[in-house]
């Protein structure tokens, strides 16, 4: 790979110590600095004068004429008096923990700013801006160039690595080797895509001639990365399929009697659709990888169970992963329900059971006696031994990490893997997240659903929620109040639902009300569980402990407090603990009246949209990639220029580039194809972060 495995430090500029600061910052050697793309560009349309700031953040480029401490004790700050070349004034400021800036500004340095500015008095100002120092810009600019601007980050800084140092080591890289560039496309997918060439890219992408050149650099590089990924999730996908499985017969006496006999409904299409697909997966010999995405409520839990039966018929047994104990708790519940008329042995395991009952458990589970096990994380410790586990089932399986996944899947003899999730997964992130997985969607819900009525209500009409509420209490359904909680240790949160359930008793005193929140004991929390789903108590004050699972048909009301602080999709599961009954249910979103005009478009897509994939989508467009790509966690190399949500054409050419690659030369064997594999082994699959190993 010729230039690209080349390392750094004897590059012009570079050096021992900045190479260490580079490397610390992912850049390792020439491919990957070549591949340390501007986070930003400035050029003479992207700089807002002063006279023309409007409050919406803008790039500001100025001359210092001023910078110092400005002492006030606690209210100490450091300013710096910026003038631009329009002579408007501007003030950049800092607030606590500024010590890193305090050198950093001398009277006529030329600087960027970025931030979004404010106006107090008169005078406009922007805190904690980002910037940039840019001396030779000015002169550059005014003929028209296009200048990159770098991440940053207090190593890189240390090292001297500004922007403008970085410009200039990348400049005299390709002023010496820009034409070793390696070809890593195939001419083919060049042409098929009109893509522009490698070397091309890389260097438009950090010295662009015009808007233009930049726009088909950054879509080339785009695509190149969105497609190695889909091949990298392909190469993973086909290693997997290489070991082998358990074979199961799917026609046992047990799993026939479930469905005719114990279940008391018919099976919806989509949940037969995804048991044949197990079905098949399950007799090939090979390992099952199966993800299951379907909505709340639709069922998931009964096509688990089938495939946990098709282990037991044939003598094996199962394991059934939960993220947390009281839905471990729960889920044993419905388990034993569904399996006791069975005989099957069920057994629960979770970190807060005594030692006698664990190590009952552990030896049923070494010597076969139990058949399936619902469990916490407390599954994969090393005390846990199979005699003979051959299927898994990780329920709500984005609550857990690749690594915790992997651990179970090491416990028996490559068991098969049924993934479930109840977060549907917009297509652009299913292929570039989930490509290495075979996944079944459940599209529909049970009959005789009907769709939850949501509303979006301010504290002034506080109010038509007590209403609503006494009103369904009254006909003898149940209420669930839930209050955000951010971390399991936050304990304004907990306060809020005290004084929310406080409040409860008073106004409902002919029901019964009870608290349920993260900080209980597990068997309080799992009495006033009970309590509930056994109607004792009627409404529900909650920390979101009840977001997952919990499976109540009376309940017809949710009402959710704070619901500006709450993502669409962890909404959207909320409201799915209502409506599992043929009453008609209401989900009430109470928010402040503080809340941002963002967060009330936010939450009234919840009041329009009733389909989960829908809604993700909006989730996903609305907050951007960050919040759900996490790739750091799944040991996927991170994308550095696409975006899912913004590049959803450029994902799918790549997935249909990666496609035609495939069928034609599934092994990259061609002549033609060899410095793409080469690029591929080296720059993708060696880097690997125990992804594969993890299953
Ligand atoms: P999920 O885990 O997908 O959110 P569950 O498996 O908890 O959903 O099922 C939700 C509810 O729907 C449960 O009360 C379950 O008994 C019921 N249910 C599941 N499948 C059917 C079906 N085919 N017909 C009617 N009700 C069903
Ligand atoms: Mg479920």
């Amino acid at each position: 790979m010729g230039l690209f495995e080349e390392g750094i430090q004897f590059l012009k500029g570079v050096g021992p110590y900045r190479a260490a600061a580079f490397n610390e910052s992912g850049v390792a050697n020439c491919h990957d600095l070549l591949h340390f793309f501007p986070r930003r560009y400035l050029d003479n349309s992207s700089i807002t004068r002063v006279s023309q700031l409007n409050g919406e953040p803008a790039t500001i480029v100025g001359t210092v004429i001023a910078a110092g401490e400005v002492l006030g004790g606690r209210r100490s700050r450091y300013e710096v008096t910026v003038r631009d070349d329009g002579m408007g004034r501007i003030n950049m400021i800092w607030f606590h923990g500024y010590g890193w800036v305090k050198n950093r500004f001398s009277p006529r340095d030329r600087v960027a700013f970025h931030g979004r500015p404010n106006r107090f008095n008169g005078q406009w100002s922007m805190v904690h801006p980002e910037f940039d120092k840019l001396d030779e810009v000015g002169p550059q600019l005014s003929t028209g160039r296009i200048i990159a601007l770098y991440p940053g980050g207090i190593k890189l800084d240390r090292a001297g690595l500004t922007s403008r140092t970085v410009r200039r080591i990348i400049y005299e890289l390709i002023k010496a080797r820009g034409w070793d560039i390696p070809q890593v496309l195939p001419a083919w997918i060049q042409t098929e895509y009109d893509l522009m060439e490698g070397h091309v890219a890389l260097r438009a992408i950090h010295f662009p001639k015009n808007q233009s050149e930049l726009h088909r650099a950054r879509t080339r590089l785009k695509f190149e990365e969105l497609f190695f990924l889909q091949l990298l999730l392909k190469h993973i996908q086909k290693k997997r399929k290489l070991r082998l499985g358990v074979k199961l017969t799917v026609e046992g006496a047990k799993l026939k009697q479930f469905i005719m006999e114990v279940l008391p409904f018919t099976l919806t299409e989509g949940q037969r659709a995804a048991l044949r697909d197990i079905k098949k997966d399950v007799q090939e010999g090979r390992q099952m990888h199966r993800l299951i995405q379907g909505d709340v409520g639709s069922g998931k839990t009964v096509v688990a169970v089938a495939a946990l039966l098709m282990a037991v018929d044939d003598g094996f047994q199962g394991a059934f992963m939960v993220p947390t104990e009281v839905l471990a708790e729960q889920q044993y519940k419905s388990l034993v329900n569904y399996l006791e008329p069975l005989g099957v042995n069920v057994r629960l395991l979770v970190g807060s059971q005594r030692t006698k009952e664990r190590r009952d458990i552990l030896s049923g589970l070494s010597q076969g006696t139990v058949d399936i096990v619902v469990g916490t994380h407390a599954l994969f410790q090393e005390s846990v031994k199979f005699k003979q586990l051959v299927l898994a089932v990780i329920d709500e399986q984005h609550r857990f990490g690749v690594r915790q996944r992997g651990e179970l899947l090491a416990k028996g003899n490559n068991p098969h893997a049924l993934l479930m999730t109840a977060t549907p997964i917009p297509r652009s992130l299913a292929l570039t997240r989930y490509g290495d997985l075979d996944i079944s969607l459940i599209k529909d819900l049970p009959g005789g659903r009907r769709p939850i009525r949501t509303r979006l209500r301010s504290e002034k009409r506080r109010g038509e929620m007590h209403d609503l509420v006494s009103k369904e209490l009254a006909k003898g359904h149940q209420v669930y109040i839930v209050y955000p909680q951010v971390e399991e240790s936050e304990m304004t949160d907990l306060k809020d639902a005290q004084r929310g359930f406080e409040e409860w008793k008073k106004r409902c005193p002919n029901f019964r009300t009870a608290l349920v929140h993260g900080q209980m004991p597990a068997d309080e929390k799992e009495r006033a569980m009970n309590d509930f789903k056994a109607n004792l108590v009627q409404v529900l004050v909650a920390t979101t402990v009840i977001e997952v699972g919990v499976d109540t048909p009376n309940a017809t009301v949710m009402v959710i407090e704070h619901a500006e602080r709450f993502g669409l999709s962890q909404l959207h599961q909320m409201r799915g603990r209502v409506g599992r009954g043929t009453a008609q249910s209401y989900c009430i979103l109470m928010a402040s009246y503080a809340k941002s005009a963002e967060a009330k478009v936010r939450l009234r897509a919840l009041e329009r949209i009733t389909d989960g994939f829908k809604i993700s989508d909006e989730d996903l467009r609305l907050r951007g990639q960050g919040e759900f790509f996490g790739t750091r966690q799944s040991g996927l190399p991170d994308l550095r220029i696409a975006d899912i949500v913004e590049d959803q054409t450029i994902v799918e050419q790549a997935n249909s580039a990666v496609a035609t690659l495939v069928a034609r030369d599934a092994d990259l064997e061609d002549a033609d194809h060899q410095p793409m594999r080469q690029y591929f082994e080296q720059f993708y699959v060696a880097r690997l972060e125990g992804f594969a190993k993890a299953g």
